[in-house]
């Protein structure tokens, strides 16, 4: 269900709001949603309380507490939240979800820009808890060049979009921008020439492209991943989409698809390129189509970049005349709680790294990868004979960023936790 969201008072902030005003849940959601879209943030929770509700956005990934909306009087943000999205508020006992749109940008006389939303309530104690999920602009991250990987990295993923057939598959946890790149990768195609037919099959769909088929799946007709993407196949579509693979009938409707013709981009939750591959057999799909249908797996992270504006990393100062920083290596510290680019932080947007590896002749490492698969081999061992062959890994990959001051160790380690040592000597 998709309502919209007229923006028509300018912002409160949060703690100004008096629940005693009959407004006050209308204009308690307007402050929050356009505070929250200000700062980029991906997700607002709203935590009720004995006393009223605690306010936390995720920005760049990490979850912050931006302020506490007072309660006692009749107004209930997370109900005002409801309504928007077409939720049935007397069932506000029971988990639901639903979309909403937020029109930004109205007053200040540009084209509004529209962005989905999607709402997720959940009972408790103090009455229902809200997450609000702040649905990608059309735009953001559009193109391979603005994922932040290197330029080898970049004619790899451009040359996987000219593929006609096979699988590729992302590797990840939730939240590492798995669903962006596998965006970007389908931006690339649908903008080549001559056209190519391409679908997708999400669950729930996350951005909206232009000239692409998007489907989302609707629990209530009964359509699986797997019946959907049998279904699309038969669409005359050249390139699919499909959100994750999470059960053995999604995966093997996806490597016979990618087998049949048709390049398929897909999303698994696995740690690294090893793990994947080994999910798949854990999901019934036999060895021997593993390696002939699977084209490549990129396994990706999201790292914060360090904020420009108030720390002086080694390699990344700030160039312009006017706003010279000092050549000290050393954070700024005291500057970095009043900065507001970052909100004091000291990051300030994210970039992806990846490992990404070829299933052909010409990656060494990922013949290496299906030759161990198909032995039977641990995991342990395929990361191990990996290495042998000359594959980076993701601690690898973060570590040249961390030198050239781009982010830091600690970053990398809230990402990647401690490097497994058993992997750097076999
Ligand atoms: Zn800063």
């Amino acid at each position: 269900m998709m309502s919209s969201l007229p923006q028509t008072k300018p912002k409160k902030m949060l703690a100004a709001l008096n629940p005693k005003d009959e407004n006050f849940a209308v204009d308690a959601v307007n402050a929050l949603l356009s505070q929250a879209i200000d700062c980029s943030a991906s997700d607002v929770h709203l935590q009720p309380r004995a006393d009223g509700w605690e306010i936390l956005y995720r920005i760049d990934g990490v979850l912050s507490v931006a302020g506490v909306l007072a309660g006692g009087g009749s107004g209930d943000p997370v109900t005002r939240l409801m309504v928007l999205a077409g939720l049935p508020t007397y069932r506000a006992g029971t988990p639901m979800e639903g979309r909403l749109v937020w029109e930004a940008g109205r007053q200040a006389g540009c084209s509004s820009d529209c962005i989905s939303m999607r709402l997720g309530v959940f009972p408790t104690v103090h009455g229902p808890r809200g997450v609000v999920r702040i649905l990608q602009l059309e735009g953001s991250h559009q193109k391979i060049s603005l994922l932040g990987l290197d330029r080898y990295q970049q004619q790899e993923l451009a040359a996987l979009c000219d593929q006609t057939s096979g699988l590729v598959l992302l590797s990840g946890p939730a939240g590492s921008g798995k669903t962006t790149t596998m965006y970007a990768l389908l931006r690339e195609i649908a903008a080549s020439r001559p056209r190519r037919s391409v679908m997708t099959i999400e669950d729930p769909v996350e951005t909206v492209v232009d000239s692409i088929s998007q489907s989302e799946l609707a629990p209530v007709t009964g359509l699986t991943l797997a019946s959907a993407l049998k279904s699309a196949v038969r669409q005359d579509s050249e390139v699919l989409l499909l959100s994750e693979i999470r059960d053995p009938d999604t995966a093997e409707a996806a490597v016979q698809a990618s087998l049949t013709g048709h390049l398929i981009f897909s999303s698994l939750h696995s740690t690294d390129v090893a793990s994947a591959l080994r999910r798949l057999t854990q999901l019934g799909v036999p060895h021997h189509l593993v390696r002939s249908g699977v084209r490549a797996v990129i396994n990706q992270r999201l790292l914060r970049r360090i904020c420009e504006v108030c720390q002086q990393g080694s390699g990344s100062g700030v160039t312009s005349d006017s706003n010279q920083v000092s050549d000290s290596k050393v954070p700024a510290t005291g500057q970095t709680e009043s900065c507001s680019a970052c909100a004091g932080t000291g990051y300030k947007g994210r970039f992806a790294i990846a490992q990404i590896v070829r299933f052909d002749t010409s990656d060494p490492v990922g013949e290496a990868l299906a030759d161990t698969l198909q032995a039977g081999d641990s995991v342990q061992r395929m990361r191990t004979l990996a290495r042998e062959r000359g594959a980076l890994d993701l601690h690898d990959v973060a570590a040249s960023y961390v030198e050239r001051g781009i982010t830091d160790a600690a970053e990398v380690y809230r990402v990647l936790g401690k490097r497994e040592e058993a992997l750097g000597h076999g």
